[in-house]
């Protein structure tokens, strides 16, 4: 009866219905999903059409939110994707949101589908329970799966094409950067615009992709590993020593960010002065962003290339742990910590799925293994230590330490034992998984 009240109706009507995250699409074993991005410009008309989509999407996601929170706070009923679903075809009907009809459907179902992922995340505990979306606060983001757009090849330059989105009328001017595999079809687009203003669409194509063959260390059976460090004085440490530094262009856009910060401070809440610096921060995030993923690209490809097994050390939690007592520490300490944790989630990302195409195994070694404060060379214990200290000699041995090289190459042996922990499990013939968690070593072992 609840669910006739909540406005929700029958559940069997639509329980064919699930939401299946993306993941679960059907595609042959040796492709793999790719995605490509690429900076549009949308002609006024277009313009004004996705802000239309932009704000239904947030309206429904909000009230879907507000829908499963209500449901389960007043009545204890739970509400999944297809009431979600059941209700907007109910907000369509009313005559106060019939504007939602000037939206793709498909496009609002996604947003629901968008906070029922939300939503599995959070009962999974792997995230926290789904805010609201606000205008201006949040990235506006359309997903449009492959009913939802027309897509024709150009037939002069394969790879690229027209894409018309529903509800419009003209195809969009893309910026074709590079060429998607010829011949492919997009299985789903996401068009976005950053709070610089930019607008992008991405396009997820399914390709065919080969592994690499096995790199060994030389004159063994050992797989070739390295260990990557992440840090603040150098953006990545590798184990034989390979320091990569923040380009000089990175520093000076971390310095004008401060800069704005502050100014940002200063300028009464919701004047027009505000709004402009907002903006210039905005564009220089993007900027950031920019330079490091690219950068990240070319770091992630060599690595992946050179070696067979990838160590890197979990951060996920410490960037919890911060933003918690966050208010407390230095605006311009926060900002480098900021960037470093933003490299290292675009680098475990990269990594990941770069280890996943080319048959790679990329290790995550737990947040608690001592990385910096073990002796690689006799693995005893060092003192505790401050952020500054950038070399030490160990008490034990005597071996003089570089500290980034030294927790690299801690993360590399701690990685291979990991690594041979799980490799010992499996069945012969079968390949290693392409990432081992160390926090999920157990499911990873029951599953080998
Ligand atoms: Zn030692």
């Amino acid at each position: 009866m609840k669910r006739e009240v909540l406005g929700i109706g029958d559940r069997r009507k639509h329980h064919t219905r699930t939401a299946t995250p993306l993941k679960g699409h059907s595609k042959a074993a040796d492709t793999r999903h790719c995605l490509y991005r690429f900076r549009f410009y949308p002609t006024r008309e277009q313009a004004e059409q996705l802000e239309r989509t932009f704000g239904a999407c947030r309206w429904v996601y909000n009230e879907g939110l507000a829908l499963r929170s209500g449901a389960w706070e007043t009545h204890r009923v739970k509400v999944g994707f297809a009431e979600t679903c059941r209700a907007l075809t109910g907000w369509k009907r009313n005559e106060e949101t019939a504007w939602l009809k000037e939206v793709s459907s498909t496009v609002l179902q996604q947003s629901l589908r968008h906070l029922d992922q939300g939503f599995g995340r959070f009962f999974k505990g792997l995230a926290k329970y789904p805010k609201r979306k606000k205008k201006g606060r949040s990235r506006d983001t359309a997903i449009y799966v492959r009913t939802g757009f027309k897509w024709a090849e150009d037939p002069a330059r394969p790879g690229t094409g027209l894409i018309t989105l529903a509800k419009q009328s003209r195809p969009l001017d893309v910026r074709w950067s590079r060429a998607l595999p010829a011949g492919v079809v997009p299985v789903r687009l996401s068009v976005t615009r950053d709070r610089a203003g930019r607008y992008f669409v991405s396009t997820l194509v399914e390709e065919r992709i080969a592994p690499l063959p096995e790199v060994f260390v030389s004159g063994s059976r050992e797989p070739k590993a390295v260990g990557v460090d992440v840090g603040l004085a150098s953006l990545v440490t590798l184990d034989d020593g390979t320091k990569l530094d923040h380009p000089r262009l990175l520093k000076r856009y971390a310095e004008k960010l401060a800069r704005l910060q502050r100014e940002l401070h200063k300028k009464v809440r919701g004047s027009r002065n505000r709004e402009k610096v907002r903006q210039r921060i905005a564009r220089l995030y993007a900027l950031i962003g920019d330079v490091r993923r690219d950068m990240l690209d070319k770091l992630t490809t060599r690595l992946v290339r050179e070696n067979q097994v990838l160590v890197v050390e979990d951060l996920s939690v410490t960037t919890l742990l911060r933003a918690a007592r966050g208010k407390n520490r230095r605006r311009k300490a926060k900002l480098n910590q900021a960037i470093r944790d933003a490299s290292w989630g675009e680098l475990l990302r990269q990594l990941r799925y770069k280890c996943e195409w080319y048959g790679r195994t990329l290790v995550v070694v737990d947040r608690f293994f001592p990385s910096t404060r073990r002796c690689s060379a006799c693995h005893s214990m060092g003192p505790r230590m401050d952020v500054s200290v950038r070399e030490w000699a160990c008490p034990a041995c005597g071996a003089v330490l570089d500290r980034d090289v030294n927790a690299a190459a801690n993360l590399r042996d701690e990685g291979m034992r990991l690594y041979w922990l799980v490799a010992a499990c499996l069945p012969p013939g079968r390949r290693t998984p392409a990432v081992i968690r160390a926090s999920e070593l157990e499911e990873c072992l029951a599953a080998a």
